[in-house]
């Protein structure tokens, strides 16, 4: 079975030759298999690009070489999918097959790279989407469901007949159930809805609040679902905001609370962890298993039934109960694989291979040690030592969540003299907002520190840096060709920078275009590629897909490795924090109040001091040795509370 992708974004019949219908052999005999829109047999729709019928296509390859911009894929896929796809966008554009299956009073997880469908997915079994089985003719891309669409529907409910997935769109059909829908985009809330942020968490609330009689996330605790959210949340303060005002953290937690108290069956989530620290992680995680799957009425059974697309895999190894993985190419297809146990299938996905699919992911699995692997060398030589610093923000608003400095309130953070040994990757780990992004722009020579230092106003000297900020913007009209070339780059940064982080694919898009992995991907490349004694990077991992997430482990890991060099990465991703770091630099603090460094530490101690102070313990994996977040209040969370080992035994 074939399918032939056009990349219409990268597709520029003006600019070419049409070398696609010119050389292909099919076209040559007289077969229509490549025929230019707006031409006889197109589609009319005038814009001159191609259409390829699958049909007739010989699958020889040609018009992929021969196309000057890399605009067409031709793709074997395994028979066993033909009949099994659910929605393609348009006429050669990308295909999902499969679909994940809801279960009542359980999570289920979507895990895999971005551009493979689970979106898609989850606007389908939102009903925001209504699929069209791969036959582009039936619906029209992104219809909403109304009577017109009814149609569609049946042939839907017919194909699922005899599974679980036929009650589920019957019912979503004739609206016996009710869902809600985070979206993965907060960033457009603002948008949207002009307001403070309780008006925006009134107007979702459907839960009784106050009387605590509604059957949403409020039902039965006797106080109103918003206020209790709210203080689990931690968003007291900014409930008072406007929304166009709340840090990327806040406005995750708003977007988390809105559709926890809407009065729902099936609640979707495209996303919870984006721009939260490792605390809000596994609290946002634990409200949404509390709020939703508890089993208030003593049948055994959990009440709602929830679905959720995540890359941290040790957050969605604590919240869901099974997983559906999605592979395939990005941008051109996507397969959902059946459900697997959580365990089983965050493992499969780590180690590369799919067994009951007999599908390679990944060239090679990724490892977990029991001790990081540097630990056992021999100690590395101190490379540079700084002394302390103090830095404090008068009462002035900083960036917000990620930055410190509380309008009105100011902050100060104290940093310790300390050292960064030749060679080490120091990983640096602490809530948001109590100041670790201040010590790296201190670091960095971004900001002065306000005393310490020597009174130079600068903490390292004479060496040079590097330095990736938090936050990443990408506005420019210009091609990521043209800035990466900008940089200078050697023969090494092309083969160990560029190559590993995928950023050869993207260098024919304009920087304002790049997605949020891809742009966070571009900017810690161009990091990589500035020569320097010490490079700083800050929150690499934010935006990026559990892919890009493991090719920059990967790609980081061997930087440090080969050319020698000491590295600060912050971050809160605890699986990349574990396979990157070799020594912990940990902080303490009051969010948006005050904050210090604690210090460097090996990393059992290091995140024994910052597990504690979440509240939070986590186990080693027995098979993969990854770490696992403990239950809280489990027997294994207090046998380890109890020992004062809060990271792997
Ligand atoms: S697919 Fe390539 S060769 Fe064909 S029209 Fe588009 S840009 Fe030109
Ligand atoms: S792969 Fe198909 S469409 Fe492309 S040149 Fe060969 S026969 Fe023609």
């Amino acid at each position: 079975m074939r399918i032939a992708i056009l990349k219409r974004d990268k597709c520029q019949p003006k600019k070419c030759e049409q070398e696609c219908v010119k050389y292909c052999p099919m076209v040559r005999t007289g077969a229509e298999t490549i025929v230019l829109s707006g031409s006889a047999g197109g589609d009319g729709s005038g814009d001159g690009k191609p259409k390829i019928s699958e049909e007739l296509c010989e699958g020889c390859g040609i018009c992929v070489k021969k196309c000057p911009f890399d605009a067409i894929s031709i793709i074997g896929l395994p028979e066993e999918l033909k009949g099994e796809e659910t929605h393609r966008y348009g006429e050669n554009g990308f295909v999902l097959y499969g679909m994940p299956i809801p279960k009542p009073g359980k999570v289920v997880g979507l895990v895999g790279e971005n551009g493979t469908g689970k979106s898609t997915a989850i606007k389908i079994l939102s009903g925001l989407q209504v699929p069209n089985l791969g036959s582009v003719e039936k619906v029209v891309e992104d219809e909403v469901v109304d009577a017109e669409a009814k149609g569609g529907w049946n042939a839907i409910i017919k194909k699922y007949a005899g599974s679980e997935l036929q009650n589920y769109f019957n019912a979503l059909q004739k609206d016996k159930i009710k869902v809600a829908y985070k979206p993965q985009n907060i960033d457009a809330i603002p948008k949207f809805f002009d307001g403070k942020v309780r008006e925006l968490l009134e107007s979702t609330d459907e839960s009784g609040t106050g009387a605590g009689a509604g059957a949403g996330a409020g039902a039965g605790t006797g106080a109103g679902a918003v206020e209790r959210l709210v203080k689990n949340f931690g968003l007291e303060e900014a409930v008072e905001r406007e929304v166009k005002d709340l840090s990327g953290g806040e406005l995750q937690r708003v977007a988390v609370v809105a559709c926890l108290v809407r009065d729902a069956d099936f609640y979707f989530f495209d996303e919870i962890t984006p721009y939260l620290d490792i605390y809000q992680r596994v609290s946002v995680a634990k409200q949404i298993k509390e709020s939703l799957c508890g089993d208030r009425d003593g049948d055994g059974n959990g009440e709602k039934s929830v679905v959720v697309v995540e890359h941290d895999l040790a957050v969605l190894d604590m919240l869901a109960d099974y997983v559906h993985l999605l592979y395939g190419s990005p941008g051109e297809y996507g397969v959902v694989t059946m459900p697997k146990s959580t365990n089983r299938g965050i493992n499969e996905y780590l180690s590369g291979f799919l067994q009951a699919e007999n599908v390679r992911i990944r060239d090679k699995p990724i490892e977990f040690t029991a001790h990081p692997p540097r630990e056992k060398q021999e100690a590395r030589s101190v490379f540079i030592e700084y002394e302390g610093f103090e830095k404090s923000y008068g009462g002035v608003g900083g960036e917000g969540e990620g930055s410190e400095g509380v309008e009105g309130k100011g902050f100060v953070l104290a940093a310790k003299a300390g050292s960064v040994e030749k060679g080490e990757v120091l990983g640096v780990v602490g809530r948001n907002a109590i100041g670790k992004s201040t010590f790296l722009k201190v670091l960095a020579g971004e900001t002065e520190p306000t005393a310490g230092a020597g009174g130079s106003g600068k903490v390292l000297l004479d060496i040079k840096i590097s330095y990736k900020p938090q936050y990443v913007r990408g506005a420019s009209e210009m091609s990521v060709k043209d800035f990466i070339y900008s940089l200078k780059l050697t023969d090494a940064d092309a083969v160990e920078v560029l190559a590993p982080l995928g950023i050869r694919k993207l260098e024919e898009k304009q920087m304002k275009d790049l997605s949020g992995g891809e742009l966070q991907s571009v900017a810690v490349a161009a990091c990589l590629c500035q020569p320097a004694d010490l490079y700083i990077l800050d929150e690499p991992s934010a935006h990026l897909d559990v892919e890009q997430k493991v090719r920059l482990i990967k790609t980081v890991r061997r930087f440090a490795e080969r050319r020698g060099v000491s590295m600060l990465v912050v971050d809160h991703d605890i699986y990349l924090i574990d396979l990157l770091s070799d020594r912990l630099m940990v902080f303490d603090g009051v969010p948006g109040v005050w904050g210090e460094s604690k210090g460097c530490f090996g990393m059992q101690e290091g995140m024994n001091l910052f597990l504690q102070d979440l509240g939070v313990t986590f186990r080693r994996d027995l098979s993969t040795l990854r770490p696992r977040i403990n239950k809280i209040g489990s027997a294994k969370d207090r046998e380890q509370k109890a020992e004062g080992k809060y990271y792997y035994l």
